[in-house]
């Protein structure tokens, strides 16, 4: 990557992630098994609370598809799904043959809205079919509005999937994000909280869902000398090497979870004083985000500039920004597919913004950012 270009979130380095995969190299243990990554795996059960059992995989999206087959999501099932994410957390529904039925956002935490989502319940129970799952996203770091939904869940009897990709570190009244869906994944994708250059992880309170995802992940092999399958397996365990990496951020997460708040801050003191301008934050204190992505609703009937005059002046600049996640239910893929709600997702897509957020942004850069945005305000 190259230093002059400011990204939105690039990889941070702690210190010591180069000596676990120095160890590995050492003891050879170059394979999707060995210490790091049951090593990496108890970090992150200690850092979640030891009654959440992880499961290592080769990525986020991996981990939600081994959810959905735990869950006996199968062809023709319906799996409702927020609208406003990143297509990983729809595309393993239809990797599974199954249905995604899309659901708004509410205002407060831009996730999933209680309102649209028991109405979508109702109406599908109506038309024949019970839901088989909820994927309900913390988007941008944001917890969704976990006691609503989970009493929602409850009602119906319909497991949540808890998609804390992008929210490790976060948390929801004191408990952390990636403990609270009957089966959580995280994501430690190379533009994450925390990286291992690719991978992810599934969470449950449940030790058999862990042990099995590990079966699973692991080309589904039966207790026998010989190779032999009773079920379909998949190749989706996490790297020795990758593992490494991992273990070495974790040692600098709640750290990196400091200083991606400040650079919330940062936008904040920017657009004090901007009428039309938001930067997302926190509804209230039950909330606490990672912000792992600094965003702003700009409304240009107020402000006289647009999300996409700031995109393209960053990008003049050599900064990367970005609208918002595009809903599900506006993308060519899912055209089909049945959505609930009203336009939230839709005005966030148009009016929001992704801003440089990395933890690791030095002080020239933040100069340039504010240089750039400050042109903007004056005007
Ligand atoms: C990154 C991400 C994923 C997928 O994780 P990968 O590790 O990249 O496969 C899923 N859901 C959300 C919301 C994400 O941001």
């Amino acid at each position: 990557m190259s230093n002059s270009k400011i990204y939105l979130s690039s990889p941070h380095m702690g210190g010591t992630e180069q000596s676990f995969v120095n160890e590995a190299f050492e003891t050879n243990w170059i394979a999707p098994l060995g210490p790091n990554v049951e090593g990496f795996e108890k970090d992150l059960e200690n850092y979640l609370g030891v009654e959440n059992h992880v499961a290592a995989l080769s990525s986020g999206t991996a981990a939600l598809h081994l959810a959905l087959i735990l869950l006996g999501v199968e062809r023709g099932d319906e799996v409702i799904c927020q609208s406003m994410t990143f297509s990983a957390s729809a595309n393993p529904i239809v990797y599974q043959g199954a249905i995604p039925i899309f659901v708004d956002s509410e205002p407060d935490t831009w996730n999933i809205c209680p309102n649209h989502l028991e109405e979508a319940i109702k109406d599908r129970i109506a038309k024949g079919k019970k839901p088989k799952a909820i994927i309900a996203v913390h988007l941008y770091g944001m917890p969704y509005k976990v006691d609503e939904i989970k009493k929602i869940s409850e009602k119906y009897e319909i497991p949540i999937v808890e998609d804390s990709a992008e929210a490790l570190g976060s948390s929801y009244k004191g408990q952390k994000c990636g403990t609270f869906g009957d089966i959580s994944i995280l994501s430690f994708n190379g533009n994450k909280i925390i990286t291992t250059s690719g991978g992810g992880a599934l969470v449950s309170k449940n030790l058999k869902l862990k042990d099995k995802a590990i079966f699973l992940a692991t080309q589904a092999r039966d207790a026998a000398p010989h190779y032999q399958h009773s079920e379909i397996g998949y190749n989706y365990r996490l790297s020795n090497i990758s593992a490494g990496i991992g273990r070495g951020q974790m040692e600098v997460l709640d750290k990196h979870v400091g200083l991606r708040q400040k650079m919330n801050q940062f936008y904040r003191d920017i657009f004090r004083n901007t009428m039309g301008v938001k930067v997302f934050s926190e509804p209230n204190s039950d909330y606490f985000s990672n912000h792992w992505l600094s965003c702003v609703l700009i409304d240009k009937a107020l402000c006289c500039f647009s999300p996409e005059e700031i995109r393209l002046a960053m990008a003049e600049n050599n900064i990367e920004s970005r609208p918002l996640w595009k809903p599900m239910h506006l993308q060519p893929v899912f055209k089909n597919a049945p959505y609930y709600g009203a336009d939230i997702s839709e005005k966030l897509f148009e009016f929001g913004l992704c801003l440089p957020s990395g933890s690791n942004l030095k002080e020239q850069e933040k100069v340039k950012i504010n240089d750039v945005l400050i042109h903007f305000i004056d005007i």
